[in-house]
């Protein structure tokens, strides 16, 4: 009876001929996130199985790698009852569980028994050699589970849930618009935790923003590197464009004004980086530029996709997968940033297309954006391996 981590790939399984290019890279970020413990990994054609003895420390590093549908602690046997019974009693007694049902699959045809044999065989076994064992078909306490293969059978009464999602970037690559606060490295995990490769952006305005505001970035994303071993930072020196905003725009319009010039240079920075699509930390009516209005006006600058992972989390939510994740108290750190350092009192909440026009009009804004582009500072974040 040899114990393995069984991982069960999920919606991979629906993927045909791109399933081998999904296995491959599904195993190496489970390598990365299993990066300094012992281990071995093996493949198989319908689960990635860890083996090791620290078995039960190594699964919480897991629960978050995309594209694992499930992970069960498995007990490998040999084809043979008597082997499969015990193997059986020893899961179902480490449950701790009363009621059971067994369930079986059997991939191996040529086994001599029938699915429902098997369990009717190993369910009389537990029956009889573990005391106050009873049958529960409905809302059985423990589900164990006989997977009968060509060369092993593995038994498990212990599943825990997965990230599910594909395997880090197999769905291709968005670009993040990653401030320091709170919510662009939740939204931030999301994606990548879907399984989308992210390079970073982030909106600078030295003198006005301090060096450690972009060391706060830095910092979260290596945090996040924890997800995704490498990670690219574009730094965009954004001060001269923004001086102008809060030229031409006033107070009202100046935040309106100034993300859909952030958007536009993200959507440039994507663009030229061969990402798919844009994303942000926002959330629906958080803040006077999040209101549904604002967006549709943000939003207006392109007909790239942006994606907002967080658009119906409320603050708590989003707070609570910070803390978890191990980003908020780095969120929290006091550095001003871009979008803060100039806030005006009264933002507008309902900004009106026309006016925007007619602000953006006034300025040559164009040539500021591509500048904001070709003069972004990259750092590769993570990588030493
Ligand atoms: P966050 O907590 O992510 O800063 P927020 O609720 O404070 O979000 P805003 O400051 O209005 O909201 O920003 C909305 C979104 O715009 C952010 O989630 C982020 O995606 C993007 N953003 C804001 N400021 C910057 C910046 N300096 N650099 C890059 N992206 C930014
Ligand atoms: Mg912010």
């Amino acid at each position: 009876m040899r114990k393995s981590l069984l991982i069960h790939y999920g919606e991979l399984s629906t993927k045909g001929k791109n399933r081998e290019n999904f296995v491959e890279s599904l195993a190496k970020n489970i390598r990365h996130a299993l990066k300094g413990r012992t281990f071995s990994l093996k493949r198989d054609y319908d689960h990635i199985r860890i083996y090791g003895d620290e078995l039960e420390e190594l699964l919480p590093l897991l629960l978050d790698v995309s594209g694992i549908n499930r992970i069960s602690l498995a007990y490998e046997c040999g084809l043979d009852m008597d082997e499969m019974e015990q193997t059986a009693l020893f899961a179902y007694k480490e449950s701790g569980g009363t009621s059971f049902k067994v369930e079986t699959s059997r991939p191996n045809k040529a086994f001599p028994l029938q699915s429902y044999e098997i369990s009717k065989t190993i369910g009389g076994y537990l029956l009889s050699h573990a005391e106050g064992s009873k049958v529960d078909v409905h809302s059985p306490d423990v589900r164990i589970r006989t997977i009968v293969s060509r060369k092993r059978c593995d038994i498990y009464a212990k599943t825990f849930a997965g990230a599910g999602g594909y395997p880090l970037g197999s769905l291709g690559k968005a670009m993040m618009m990653l401030s320091g606060g709170i919510d662009s490295p939740v939204a931030a995990y999301l994606l990548l935790r879907r399984g989308i490769a992210l390079e970073c952006v982030h909106f600078a305005a030295p003198p006005y923003t301090s060096v450690e505001a972009v060391e706060k970035v830095t910092d979260l994303l290596k945090v996040l590197n924890r997800f995704e071993a490498k990670i690219r930072l574009h730094i965009v020196p954004f001060t001269a464009l923004q001086l102008k905003i809060y030229e031409a725009a006033g107070d009202s319009y100046a935040i309106t004004i100034m993300r859909r010039m952030m958007t536009r240079i993200a959507v440039g920075l994507a663009r030229r980086q061969g990402c798919l699509a844009i994303a942000t930390g926002e959330s629906i009516g958080q803040v006077a530029s999040q209101t549904l209005q604002s967006l549709n006006v943000i939003n207006d600058v392109t007909s790239f996709p942006i994606i907002r992972p967080l658009a119906a989390y409320d603050k708590t939510a989003t707070i609570e997968i910070a803390k978890k994740i191990g980003t908020y108290d780095i969120s929290i750190r006091p550095h001003e940033d871009c979008c803060t350092i100039f806030t005006p009192r009264h933002p507008v909440t309902r900004p009106k297309m026309d006016d925007v026009l007619k602000i953006e009009k006034s300025f040559d804004y164009q040539s500021l954006v591509d500048e904001c582009i070709e003069k972004a500072e990259l750092r590769l974040i993570g990588g030493e391996d």
